[in-house]
């Protein structure tokens, strides 16, 4: 019998946990480390924020959905972890395992610049369930008395989507309540160009932002470092200061702290080195699903910037990651698996929105990929609160991706996973993150 332990509910752990119960006989243990009670789907915390729905609005009681699945699940800290020993240390206990899944998302690197973050600092975040009911509280209390408000995205961000979402809903609202004339918006992004996204930018992204910020007054500030904060202020490092009442700037990323403090389980800022497999290239044991993953970045920015891990590649690591243990246990025969790392985002900008769909989501080294579109309209706001909806059914009934989302996948030419080519399961390049 072998004891899977998975470290983290998120989109990229529960799906895994859920995944690893299907493939594997019921006489393998699987586990479920969480240290928050609920499973938040993250894609909709700008809504929060923004107070356009309530937090049990997206989230799911993990004592609920997850036991009934024949999983085990520990609401608890990981505080340590000794991939040698296969061991993990919880806040009470301390878990033996064979294999071991790395699911919990970032850090928040609020250290990053003086004054980020909403504890201890003068800005809001969007990017785990407390921030933003923080953000949300703020966001009441600015209503009450608007002035001006700047959206970003600080050096070495990585995940630039939800900042222009962010900055397009609060048009939206504003405008909803008659406040927009009052309120100058000014968007601080440290890619080299707004649409750059992190990716290089993909098909007309770069356009449709800069059409999208001209066409709703916001004043656009690309390729701009922001160095510090103030209670009333945004100061840059070229010397210039924007004058703030609300600010909300996405940080950088890295990984927790017992994962840095594992001698050689991370690269520098935290996050996990993999194989195309998922596998650790040096633990055999460990695995990595989602934001915590290494990502090869397509090119160097003249500000730092990362890439983003978007949902449905992290769906796509968990199938394979879930896949390869089962190879690993004799419970299944074929090929090793990797995801193709194709994207569909869906941000919802209010009265309208945009899709965005990148096969795969780096370009070659030439900046090409097989397909980069975007589309935009009102059906997108839908199909991205559908999307949430259904994702949210498939995590009660204990689903990852079922045989027809598959199907439906398949036939827009997204396959999601691929065979790993025995030679490349040994590609040990050093990426550049
Ligand atoms: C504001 C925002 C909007 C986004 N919008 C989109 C979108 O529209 N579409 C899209 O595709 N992607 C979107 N993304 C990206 C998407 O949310 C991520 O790809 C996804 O959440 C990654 O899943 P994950 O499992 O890596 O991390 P998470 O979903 O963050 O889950 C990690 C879990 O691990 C837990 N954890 C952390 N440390 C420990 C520990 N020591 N012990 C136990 N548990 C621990 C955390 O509490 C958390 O519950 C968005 C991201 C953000 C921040």
């Amino acid at each position: 019998m072998a004891r899977i332990v998975v470290i983290g509910a998120g989109l990229g752990g529960l799906p895994s946990a859920y995944e690893l119960r299907h493939v594997l006989p019921r006489e393998h243990q699987v586990v479920l480390i969480s240290n928050q009670p609920t499973f938040t789907f993250v894609p909709s915390l700008p809504w929060i924020a923004l107070g356009l729905k309530t937090l049990d609005q997206i989230q799911l009681d993990l004592a609920t959905i997850v036991p009934q699945q024949g999983i085990e699940l520990i609401l608890d800290s990981v505080t340590a972890i000794d991939p040698q020993r296969r061991q993990i240390t919880l806040k009470d206990q301390i878990l033996a395992y064979d294999y071991a899944v790395i699911a919990t998302g970032p850090e928040l690197a609020l250290d990053a610049l003086p004054g980020l973050g909403p504890e201890g600092g003068y800005t809001q975040s969007i990017c785990n369930p407390h921030h933003a009911v923080l953000a949300g509280e703020a966001w009441q209390k600015f209503l009450a008395d608007p002035g001006p408000i700047v959206v970003g995205a600080a050096p070495g961000a990585s995940c630039f989507g939800p900042a222009y979402e962010f900055a397009f809903l609060i048009h939206h609202v504003l405008k909803q309540k008659g406040l927009r004339a009052q309120v100058p918006i000014t968007f601080i992004t440290s890619e080299p160009y707004a649409g750059h996204l992190g990716i290089g930018g993909m098909a007309d992204s770069r356009w449709l932002m800069r059409k999208f910020m001209a066409s709703r007054e916001i004043e656009l500030m690309e390729n701009t470092a922001i160095a510090r904060f103030e209670p009333d202020a945004v100061h840059l490092a070229d010397g210039r200061t924007i004058p703030a009442k609300f600010v909300m700037v996405l940080p950088p990323f890295r990984g927790p702290r017992f994962l840095r403090e594992a001698p050689g389980l991370t690269d520098a800022k935290g996050f996990m080195p993999v194989l195309p497999t998922y596998r650790h290239p040096d633990f055999e044991s460990i695995y990595s699903v989602g934001v915590i993953t290494q990502l090869k970045a397509v090119e160097e920015t003249p500000i730092p910037t990362g890439a983003p891990k978007v949902g449905l590649m992290t769906e796509e690591m968990a199938l394979s990651v879930a896949h390869n243990i089962a190879l690993e246990l004799g419970v299944i025969s074929g090929a090793q698996l990797k995801p193709t790392l194709q994207a569909i985002c869906f941000a919802d900008f209010g009265n309208t929105g945009a899709l965005f769909l990148a096969d795969p989501l780096l370009p070659d080294a030439e900046g090409h990929r097989h397909r980069a579109l975007t589309f935009h309209g009102p059906w997108v706001s839908w199909m991205k609160l559908g999307f949430e909806q259904y994702f949210l059914l498939k995590m009660r009934m204990g689903w990852t991706i079922p045989w027809f989302e598959r199907w439906g996948f398949r036939a827009i030419g997204l396959p999601l996973v691929e065979r790993v080519q025995p030679e490349s399961s040994l590609d040990l390049s050093p990426p550049i993150v």
